[in-house]
């Protein structure tokens, strides 16, 4: 790192020292989705907001820092190690970049400055009963009716949509030709007639995910996001942003180390499953040296963004696939570590955690033990993932 950057670094240390309380990194450390609840967000949000660090990846035209990709990486790092409460993608990270390349004069003034506010809490409609991975077969119809689109049909695992009052979706406004061909981009709120929001309850017991039905929806055609029938390429430009370079690696590194200290902590005859199992240290010090490979990888991702380099759609599958699965296999240790009895609380309080009962911190790691599963599913799912590897990389 760069004086500078060391100076950025010691800089925002210092704001996240003094901003991120006890209780908001505990709420945080509990979370086992990928996003703070409504309730923890809104309260990061507004610190964040204040500061004008909200948006790490827009430009100061739009109200961003203007932060090199280094000092992002520098940030979401610095964030991660303290456990800020993350802020859902789907407005920020994902409708806001798209808005910027793709909306009218009219879309960004309105809905930017209300994405950096919080104002506006966003969800995705994208995927749809029968169209996750193919999703250009989506069936949700919106058929023109004077200046309005009605629209009818129903979106699935729908992220957050219990907090959301403005959703961005896909719809077939086309049947004939390529299925690509027939597809628009629309921007919806949540309490417009028509919409209803089901709670989809997850392994883990958490409502995170929704089913959304429209029936007869009015959508203003002004809320179209590019051209009629060319929401595809909108669609695409979006998933880029969903999938591309973010900061895992320091989070994994909490995680397998909530593994060894759970593993390290003695039973009731003094012994520990670190202690005694060889085959359980070999296991996590393997993900660890590959935690810290990843490290570097997206550190060197970073340099190459802030060089103005593209480091390919192969090289972001490949990151997406690594930190899916090592996340998966350090929460496979941790929940192994704890054992069957963690729930009968034998061990007494666990030194250092965030949580000071056995059974509490067994429940919140198994909750993101269940949780973890979605990780190679969401975002394009592993095999999908491959196949994009398969033919960016390998040229099949
Ligand atoms: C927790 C969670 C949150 C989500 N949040 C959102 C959200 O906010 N908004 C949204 O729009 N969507 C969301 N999704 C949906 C997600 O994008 C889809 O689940 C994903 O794209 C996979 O689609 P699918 O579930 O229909 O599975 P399918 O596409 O039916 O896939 C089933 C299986 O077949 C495999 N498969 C499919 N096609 C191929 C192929 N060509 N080659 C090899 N194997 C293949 C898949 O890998 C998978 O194993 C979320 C999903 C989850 C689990």
């Amino acid at each position: 790192m760069s004086a500078e950057d060391l100076a950025f670094r010691n800089e925002v240390r210092a704001f996240l020292a003094e901003k991120l309380t006890p209780e908001m990194r505990a709420a945080s450390a509990r979370q086992a989705g990928v996003f703070a609840d409504a309730g923890l967000n809104r309260v990061w949000h507004r610190i964040l907001h204040e500061r004008g660090w909200i948006a790490p990846s827009w430009p100061a035209e739009y109200g961003g820092p203007g932060w090199t990709p280094t000092q992002r990486h520098i940030f979401a790092d610095e964030c991660a190690r303290s456990q800020a409460p993350v802020i859902p993608a789907m407005g920020l990270q994902m409708c806001g970049p798209v808005l910027m390349t793709y909306g009218t004069p009219q879309q960004k003034a309105f809905f930017l400055p209300r994405m950096l506010s919080g104002e506006h809490y966003w969800c995705q409609g994208f995927s749809e009963p029968g169209s996750g991975s193919d999703l250009a077969s989506l069936q949700t119809r919106a058929v023109r009716d004077g200046d309005d689109y009605v629209v009818n049909g129903s979106k699935i695992w729908t992220t957050h949509a219990q907090f959301a009052n403005w959703m961005f979706l896909l719809v077939r406004t086309a049947t004939e030709g390529k299925p690509q061909a027939g597809i628009s981009f629309l921007l919806t709120p949540m309490d417009a007639p028509g919409v209803t929001v089901r709670p989809i309850i997850s392994m883990s017991g958490e409502h995170e995910v929704n089913q959304v039905f429209f029936d007869d929806v009015r959508i203003p055609v002004a809320n179209r996001v590019g051209q009629e029938n060319q929401g595809w390429t909108v669609a695409k430009a979006l998933l880029v942003f969903e999938r591309g370079g973010g900061v895992a690696a320091s989070r994994l590194t909490r995680q397998v180390n909530d593994a060894r200290r759970v593993a390290q902590q003695p039973d009731a005859t003094g012994s520990s499953l670190w202690d005694s199992c060889p085959e359980f240290r070999r296991r996590l010090l393997e993900v660890e040296m590959q935690v810290k490979a990843l490290d570097f990888k997206e550190r060197q991702v970073a340099a190459m963004l802030s060089a103005g380099q593209d480091i390919g759609d192969g090289a972001a599958s490949v990151l997406k696939m690594t930190v899916s699965r090592l996340g998966q296999l350090a929460t496979e240790l941790a929940t192994e570590a704890l054992g069957i009895d963690a729930w009968a609380d034998p061990r007494g309080p666990l030194d250092g955690g965030e949580n000071d009962a056995w059974a509490d911190h067994a429940a919140t790691l198994t909750a993101k033990y269940l949780n973890n599963r979605a990780a190679t599913i969401f975002g394009g799912s592993q095999e999908v993932q491959h196949n994009i590897v398969a033919k960016a990389v390998l040229g099949l």
